[in-house]
């Protein structure tokens, strides 16, 4: 304190004006009450009983959006409060690593932060919360690695598989038609090999028509691309054609666009235009002697150069989307050419069937290549958003079908390994002392939120059914036995063993929904003060806007500036005047 006035003591400003800080346990409440607001949100589409979500967005030019799909919904939430955004970031790379159980790990996250609320109400340090949590983790993804259950390469692979993939598909929109949208979902993924690269799968999307007609074709198909005159004389059927792949514009105008030309004489004009034709016809002439029967470009195809290709029985495509044109080039096993001169044998393409056909409304082109790894869904359906969300589920199952294969375990679902994981680990924390256990005994509570759910969206008596599940398996551990029992969807308050129901997930989802989960858990619970930086342009507004008023009050108390820069000094130093 300052010798003479003892109340005056310089305040230290470290951060702009405007920085609004938060700390300390308040602060952590808040946020974890940010991610329990957020879990609120997605946990009633958890299951198969869950519900969708209707997301409209006020982006212009944005289509409302119906989904499930947790990582879908977190997208396009806009989470603002920074602390929630975690879960988001868990959600979206669930949905990157494994592709399933987008919904289940944020909810997971929810609870386990819910959980430990009370402790850090109480005082609980954030590190013994973490270590406790951390520990019941490994603990849980032990349990999980001794009982999963691996499906052997020989007996029944496509069945589990199906299975598998239908389970993905149970909570979602198209459950209706789930066993054919499974079957869809293996054969893509079985074309395309383990290690193949998912932008082979192409998915296309025609309104119209029945989910039912949905179909999966070996080869590309794409929407018949923009067309000129000439395009109804054009051969559009081919046995065994050979394919050419271009990024070539075939029109006569693109020459003289290209280039400025000076003339003196009109004479020359027409020299001109003869020489760009001349050009144009080599380049289609090279295209027909190279023995091609279907030329694609990325670029415009004229009306000129598609009536040259009728007449000499070609088939021609332009402006093909880029990912479509080089599926076409990878099916075929063609090479995807910039300039025709560079055209050879070993650039073309060659498919089994070629033909333009009717899908809907919609004019399709069809390249059939039953040797290749490549695939394309056609999804039909009744409205946009409908479809849309098909092409979602589907990406889960072909996602759930990839992971299977290339790590074929599974645990089983409907809250079962979740139950399993629990009693284990709440028998586990008696042996530890302290309020560590504690701790062990809300994780394990905090997994019993799945079942919890999952129940819940079905209508259950949450509190029966929980209660049933808990007993049987306590009673198996005190056994020593290993039970799959979890919810039985189809019965109301029922439970059933859901391995023998084959509701089957593998276990790698759990896995990583586990680790997420007590990672994003447990960088909330370490967070104990937020600095929210005002943008600089706010800072200059604010400290405007405060001169301003600076003046206004000295303006009515008739002073005049200088002496009010200095009350204002001493005003903004000082403490207790
Ligand atoms: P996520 O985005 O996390 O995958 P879902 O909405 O797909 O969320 O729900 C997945 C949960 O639903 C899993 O816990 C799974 O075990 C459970 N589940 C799926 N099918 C069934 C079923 N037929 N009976 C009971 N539970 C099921
Ligand atoms: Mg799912």
């Amino acid at each position: 304190p300052h010798p003479l006035m003892p109340g005056l003591q310089p305040a230290v400003v470290l951060l702009k004006d405007g920085t609004d800080q938060s700390q300390g346990k308040g602060q952590l409440l808040s946020n974890i009450n940010a991610c329990l607001a957020l879990k609120e949100i997605v946990q009633t589409t958890l299951g198969p009983r869950g519900m969708d979500k209707l997301m409209a967005t006020s982006n212009v030019g944005r289509k409302p959006v119906i989904s499930n799909d947790g990582a879908t919904i977190m997208k396009l939430l806009d989470v603002v409060h920074p602390a929630a955004r975690v879960l988001v970031d868990i959600s979206r790379a669930q949905d990157t690593e494994v592709g399933d159980g987008t919904t289940s790990v944020v909810v997971l996250a929810g609870s386990l932060l819910e959980k430990c609320k009370p402790y850090v109400e109480n005082g609980v340090h954030s590190r013994t919360i973490m270590r406790a949590y951390r520990r019941s983790c490994d603990l849980a993804v032990s349990i999980i690695k001794e009982c999963q259950v691996s499906l052997s390469a020989t007996d029944d692979r496509r069945e589990r598989l199906e299975r598998l993939a239908a389970t993905a598909l149970n909570s979602k929109l198209v459950s209706t038609c789930r066993e054919q949208f499974a079957a869809m979902a293996v054969d893509a993924v079985e074309t395309l090999g383990p290690d193949g690269s998912l932008e082979d799968i192409g998915i296309k999307q025609v309104t119209g028509g029945a989910l039912q007609n949905s179909q999966l074709l070996r080869g590309v198909a794409f929407k018949r691309t923009f067309h000129y005159a000439g395009h109804g004389q054009l051969s559009k059927s081919f046995d065994n054609p050979k394919v050419l792949c271009l990024n070539v514009e075939l029109e006569w105008k693109s020459e003289r666009d290209n280039a400025e030309i000076r003339i003196t004489d009109p004479q020359k004009y027409q020299e001109v235009v003869d020489a760009e034709f001349r050009i144009l016809y080599e380049k289609l002439d090279t295209i027909v002697a190279s023995g091609a029967n279907v030329v694609l470009s990325k670029l415009p195809i004229g009306d000129l150069a598609t009536q040259y290709f009728a007449s000499k029985g070609l088939f021609c495509a332009g402006r093909v989307p880029d990912d479509d044109l080089s599926r076409v080039a990878r099916a075929t096993g063609g090479r995807m050419l910039t300039a025709t001169s560079d055209i050879d044998a070993s650039a073309l393409g060659v498919c089994e069937r070629f033909e333009e056909k009717q899908v809907g409304a919609e004019r399709f082109n069809f390249f059939y290549t039953p040797k290749s790894s490549t695939v394309t869904f056609i999804l039909r359906g009744g409205a946009e958003q409908f479809i849309a969300e098909s092409e979602r589920s589907l990406h889960d199952a072909v996602c759930i079908v990839r992971r299977a294969m290339k790590a074929p375990a599974v645990v089983a679902g409907g809250g079962a390994i979740e139950m399993l994981m629990s009693t284990r680990i709440a028998q586990e924390a008696k042996k530890v002392p302290g309020k560590e256990q504690l701790l062990m005994e809300a994780f394990a509570e905090a997994l019993e939120v799945i079942p919890w759910q999952l129940a819940c969206n079905a209508g259950f008596d949450t509190t029966e059914v929980l209660n049933k599940l808990r007993a049987a398996h306590a009673k198996a551990f005190k056994a020593g036995k290993q039970i799959w029992l979890g919810l039985d969807i189809n019965e109301q308050d029922g439970v059933c063993d859901t391995f023998a129901s084959h509701v089957w997930e593998p276990s790698l989802i759990k896995l990583n929904a586990l680790r997420a989960a007590t990672e994003a858990a447990c960088s909330v619970l370490s967070v104990d003060q937020t600095v929210r930086n005002v943008s600089s342009k706010a800072t200059m507004e604010a400290s405007r806007n405060k001169t301003a008023d600076m003046r206004n009050r000295m303006d009515a108390a008739g002073m005049d500036g200088g002496q009010a820069a200095a009350r204002g000094m001493s005003g903004r130093y000082g403490k207790g005047h």
